[in-house]
């Protein structure tokens, strides 16, 4: 599909070392045919890791040097978000930002410079706190979206337009003029 220029983008792939769900080194050697592919077709990655950054890091800077990547559904810790920012790759955030316990990647949110965030509703998971524990669905996007407007004290609207904007940078939706395809 890559080939045929029907993806905008790779993944989401990764390593999740939370759940254990295939071995380690298994879960490295597929993440390393990502970047190649990723790289082979010019195309944005995104990244989702889980409990695995130092292996994430020192992949990514072996096979995956200046490249573009998305952090989704991001859940690591502040030296984790530098780390991620320093490569120059953007963070998404869904709706565990809106959780009662979400003081920690509050500070997080703190930390990423607005032209590097995007927002997600990793649906059908992680419905935001109005909705917790229903199907999540796009439309409940705009709670996520409301809880980093007000960390980051701008209003929705302009946090709609920046994240959007981000977007379709990251995905490389603009054409030589600069406007969206
Ligand atoms: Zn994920």
């Amino acid at each position: 599909m890559a080939k045929e220029k029907k993806l905008i983008a790779i993944g989401e792939t990764g390593l999740d070392y939370f759940y254990g769900l295939s071995k380690k080194d298994l879960q490295k050697k597929y993440l390393i045919n990502y970047f190649r592919l990723a790289i082979k077709h010019k195309l944005p990655l995104i990244l989702h890791c889980r409990d695995a950054f130092l292996d994430l890091f020192e992949i990514a800077d072996k096979e995956f040097v200046d490249q573009k990547a998305l952090l989704h559904c991001f859940t690591g810790t502040q030296k984790e978000v530098r780390n991620v920012l320093d490569r120059g790759w953007y963070v998404s955030f869904s709706g565990i930002i809106t959780f009662k316990n979400s003081n920690d990647l509050i500070e997080i949110v703190k930390i990423c410079p607005l032209d590097r965030i995007l927002i997600e509703t990793d649906s059908p998971l992680l419905a935001p706190q109005s909705k917790r524990g229903k199907l999540n669905e796009p439309a409940y996007v705009v709670e996520t979206a409301q809880m980093i407007a007000s960390i980051k004290n701008v209003s929705l609207e302009e946090i709609a337009k920046i994240t959007f904007d981000n977007a379709m940078k990251f995905y490389q939706m603009f054409d030589k003029n600069g406007h969206i395809l």
